[in-house]
């Protein structure tokens, strides 16, 4: 898979995709991550990419030439399942929505920032828009790196064991389960016995018991929404 970030603010995504989990699965060449600076497609000096809203207000938008300039250089070589744009107006962010992106091979991403982009690039352009949440960033780099992230550890070889996020919260519209690792009394407070007993079957009810009844007390509209 591969995936293209267009970003004023490349370095701030860098870092972020090159701990951890993301790292290793570009090292084991599980997907390919571009950042792109925008300001490389400026079509001035200054290399700005933005400019006042008409209609006038507070805020600059970001304008339609550069972003249109980067997304037609790019696709000369590369065919997009999805040019997504990140907007606090767009669908909102679900592990269904990261389940279908992770079966694409080809994804852009583009962050906006200020007062969004032009909506002429929307308009045009962009195939899928997505939200992370109910609240608005001053940039879309977070939202992007989310998108991405939650993309990525999905492929098929990026997490060590291959089912485990199989059992991830809102996989099956429920929530995971508590976890313990050692030691087995911490502060006088000890792990659940069964977790000790070897007992795979045993566990794995348990798990699931805890599962139903986290997500009825924490979110049940999960278990209504069947
Ligand atoms: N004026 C816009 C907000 C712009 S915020 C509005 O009211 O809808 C600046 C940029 O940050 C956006 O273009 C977007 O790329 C990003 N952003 C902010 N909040 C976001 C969210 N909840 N989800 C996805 N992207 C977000």
């Amino acid at each position: 898979m591969k995936i293209d970030i267009v970003t004023v603010h490349p370095d701030l995504l860098s870092s972020y995709f090159n701990h951890s989990i993301l790292k290793r699965a570009q090292e084991k060449s599980l997907v390919q991550i571009e950042l792109i600076n925008l300001r490389d497609y400026s079509t001035n000096k200054q290399k700005s990419v933005d400019d006042y809203a008409y209609g006038g207000g507070a805020g600059m938008v970001m304008q339609a030439e550069p972003i249109a300039n980067c997304i037609d250089t790019l696709q000369k070589n590369t065919k997009y399942d999805e040019i997504i744009y990140m907007c606090p107006d767009g669908e909102l962010l679900n592990q269904p929505t990261l389940n279908n992106f992770s079966l694409k091979k080809n994804l852009l991403i583009l962050c906006g920032h200020y007062k969004g982009v032009d909506q002429r690039i929307r308009d045009t352009y962009i195939t899928k828009e997505i939200s992370i949440g109910d609240y608005v960033l001053s940039g879309g780099e977070i939202p992007a790196a989310a998108l991405a992230d939650g993309i990525i550890r999905l492929l098929p070889g990026v997490l060590n064991d291959e089912t485990s996020a199989l059992f991830d919260s809102f996989q099956d519209d429920l929530l995971a389960p508590p976890v313990y690792t050692r030691p087995e009394n911490w502060r006088g407070n000890t792990v659940p016995e069964i977790l000790l007993s070897g007992n795979e079957k045993a566990i794995n009810d348990w798990r699931h018991e805890k599962s139903v009844e986290l997500t009825k007390e924490k979110r049940p509209n999960l278990l209504n929404s069947k």
